[in-house]
């Protein structure tokens, strides 16, 4: 056998793939969830894990699908069971999900918040470790920054909410987007935390599906080259029209991307809270 040769060529390129879905709430029906990962967690051995962001309260603040408005009494055993087999990381996303219920600055209310969401989702999900927050509404104060962090909470959030922007930082976002940066960024280390931020949404009925597909191959491209982690965000309910009916071409389009991916050999799927653990 011949030597490895050592330059640069014999590095394997590597990806690593975040997948985040929000707004998981007691109204998200299991099969929703599954037309969009089953097939990832069946093609990969380690599980294929999703990082699924559940709202611990229900409200009228939570997405829900048309025809799902209703509780749904399987979903907390499904996510139980997805989470025990590490097909799945459960995220706290926010508390019930009200527009600016995280941009407080009493540190004293915030943990309050913090706590009662935390204690809701362990009634709902008992013994499922919670590492990871999403601020609802991509919105949270710096106050509400800093106690995650200081708890040890992995963030995942867009760059302008979690770095709220200087003059110089707007600069340099706009620069950013001039050189055609799709808008992920290095992890950021605070402490015992990981700042995950990622500023595109790749899969959304606002563009076509191949628009979307092709924004998504970019965004790998881009963080294969500068080993950045790829974070995915998916609202499962873009994937739905408003009468909670498929958009086939859209699921088409994510599947399509995701086949690419577990095509691979480069490629692992991980989780905020591995990711972090592993750095
Ligand atoms: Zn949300």
């Amino acid at each position: 056998m011949q030597a490895p040769f050592l330059g640069e060529d014999a590095i394997t390129p590597r990806l690593t793939v975040i997948i985040r879905d929000d707004d998981i709430s007691a109204c998200t029906r299991p099969d929703t969830l599954q037309a969009l990962y089953g097939e990832l967690s069946a093609q990969r051995p380690e599980g294929g894990p999703v990082c699924l962001a559940a709202v611990p309260l229900l409200s009228e603040h939570v997405p829900r699908l048309a025809g799902h408005l209703d509780p749904n009494p399987g979903v907390w055993p499904f996510l139980r069971d997805l989470a025990a087999g590490g097909r799945a990381e459960i995220a706290l996303h926010g508390h019930h999900h009200a527009p600016g219920e995280w941009a407080g600055s009493d540190p004293a209310a915030l943990r309050r918040l913090l706590d009662d969401g935390l204690a809701r989702l362990e009634i709902a999900l008992p013994g499922v470790p919670v590492r990871t927050f999403v601020p609802p509404h991509e919105h949270f104060s710096s106050a509400a920054r800093d106690l995650l962090i200081e708890r040890g909470f992995n963030i995942c959030t867009t760059s302008a909410n979690m770095f709220p922007p200087s003059r110089l930082g707007w600069l340099a976002y706009r620069l950013r987007q001039r050189l055609g940066r799709p808008g992920f960024y290095p992890v950021v280390r605070r402490g015992s935390a990981r700042l995950f931020a990622a500023d595109t949404y790749l899969f959304t009925p606002g563009a076509s599906p191949a628009a979307c597909l092709r924004r998504a191959r970019r965004a790998a491209g881009f963080c294969t080259r500068f080993g950045y982690p790829l974070v995915v965000v998916n609202h499962h309910w873009h994937f739905f029209d408003s009468a909670g009916q498929p958009r086939p071409a859209l699921v088409a389009a994510w599947r399509r991307f995701v086949a690419e991916l577990t095509a691979r050999n480069d490629v692992a799927f991980t989780t905020f809270a591995a990711y972090g653990a592993s750095q």
